[in-house]
């Protein structure tokens, strides 16, 4: 590993490899990435892999309509298949969410996302599997999708390598050394390495990272739990991802079985484990919304983190008083679907000394230093 470097990435998950990837394409040299397992052993080899435009703010709303850019042209730009599926989000409204769900709708289509109102009865005949006796309606936008995140981290790898960038797996930072009120160098695992600029983009250890140089980054670790069932064609192959935000629950297909998704729980733990007896709420849920599922047979699961801010924004901006430090953290559940924004703005930042693509002023770390929030729990 070197010894030197300009740049020093912490954290080899879909943000941290997008920087990457993105800081080289613009022609920025001389990046090490140092990730202190393996490329997306965190949160984004855990996820339930959706990429959606059916966001609820102006803000997340254009995040994924310029990540959409780079996905769909994916296979071009890097020759690599990501696997994308469109195969539809169905937003479920009851009564308590339906205000919300319409005031969303509109704002997706005065910015040009091609969302569906379905009404029950449509909704009855498209997933036959739910039922819909309390809905008032449902949302779908069929552009909406699943990815295999694994394949855009190794295509990120692969070309920030081919541009030069060096990425290291098991190396983990300990901590970062500062001169003054500036960034000197970062230590690691495999000794130091001398640097005038880092880019934070460790997820769930985000705010430890922090820490080192000073910092309160105001991220919580909320635990969410997938499960994955045998063979269950009950639900046909083409069927959407259903979201029932008001229990906070979901399901798509993954392959011929069923994905179910479930958890707000805060961590206190780094290293989520998948708890068994977790399923017991799970099926509740399930019986709820898909009694169906009463028939299905669960394999296997595993549990992951969801890094939220209090604002559900994530935090990306050079940090206050701290020179040649940058953040792109706390992308709460949204980290797959905006990772390329994600690098394509820090690229930016560092390259040009300011974002283009998108102003991205409401991601600083200074908007927490006034008010006290407490946080969302979606
Ligand atoms: C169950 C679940 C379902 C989800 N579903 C979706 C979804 O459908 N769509 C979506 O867009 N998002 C989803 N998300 C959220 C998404 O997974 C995250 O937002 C995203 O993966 C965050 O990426 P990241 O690179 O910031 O974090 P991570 O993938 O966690 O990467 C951070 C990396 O930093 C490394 N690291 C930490 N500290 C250090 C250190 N000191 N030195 C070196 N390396 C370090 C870690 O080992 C880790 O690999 C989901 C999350 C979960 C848990």
């Amino acid at each position: 590993m070197k010894s030197r470097a300009g740049i020093v990435i912490i954290g080899g998950g879909i943000i941290g490899t997008s920087v990457a990837y993105h800081l080289a394409q613009r022609g920025v040299r001389d990046i090490v990435l140092i990730e202190a397992d393996l490329v997306g052993s965190g949160a984004s080899g855990r996820s339930a892999a959706m990429i959606l435009l059916q966001m609820s703010r102006e803000m997340t709303v254009r995040m994924s309509q310029e990540s959409f850019k780079e996905y769909l042209n994916f296979e071009e730009e890097f020759d690599a298949d990501i696997g994308y599926k469109p195969i539809g989000y169905l937003n479920l409204a009851t009564k308590e969410i339906a205000d919300n769900l319409r005031a969303q709708f509109e704002l997706q289509h005065r910015l040009g996302v091609p969302t569906e109102i379905l009404s029950p009865d449509t909704i009855a005949r498209l997933v036959p599997a739910l039922d819909v006796s309390d809905l008032e309606f449902g949302s779908i936008c069929w552009q909406d999708g699943v990815i295999d995140p694994h394949s855009v981290m190794q295509a990120y790898v692969k070309h920030a390598r081919r541009l030069g960038a060096e990425i290291n797996e098991k190396v983990e930072a300990t901590g970062i050394v500062l001169e003054k009120d500036r960034v000197a160098g970062v230590r690691t695992t495999a000794g130091d390495i001398a640097t005038p600029l880092v880019v934070n983009a460790a997820g769930a250890r985000a705010a430890q990272v922090g820490a080192w140089v000073g910092l309160h980054l105001p991220i919580k670790n909320f635990k969410r739990t997938i499960f994955i069932t045998d063979r269950f064609d009950e639900i046909p192959e083409r069927t959407p991802f259903v979201m029932d935000l008001a229990i906070e629950w979901y399901f798509r297909k993954e392959g011929k079985g069923i994905l179910l998704g479930m958890g707000i729980e805060e961590s206190t733990t780094f290293e989520p484990q998948l708890e068994w007896e977790f399923l017991d709420a799970m099926i509740q849920r399930a019986l709820h919304r898909a009694p169906i599922l009463a028939n299905a047979r669960v394999m296997r699961g595993w549990a992951g983190l969801r890094s939220l801010t209090p604002d559900d924004y994530p935090i990306l901006g050079r940090a206050p008083g701290v020179e040649g430090f940058v953040n792109c953290c706390g992308w709460g559940g949204h980290g797959v679907m905006h990772a390329p924004i994600a690098g394509q703005l820090v690229a930016e930042l560092i390259a040009d000394g300011k974002t283009t693509t998108l102003d991205a002023h409401a991601f600083e770390l200074q908007r927490f230093s006034q008010t006290t929030y407490s946080h969302l729990t979606f």
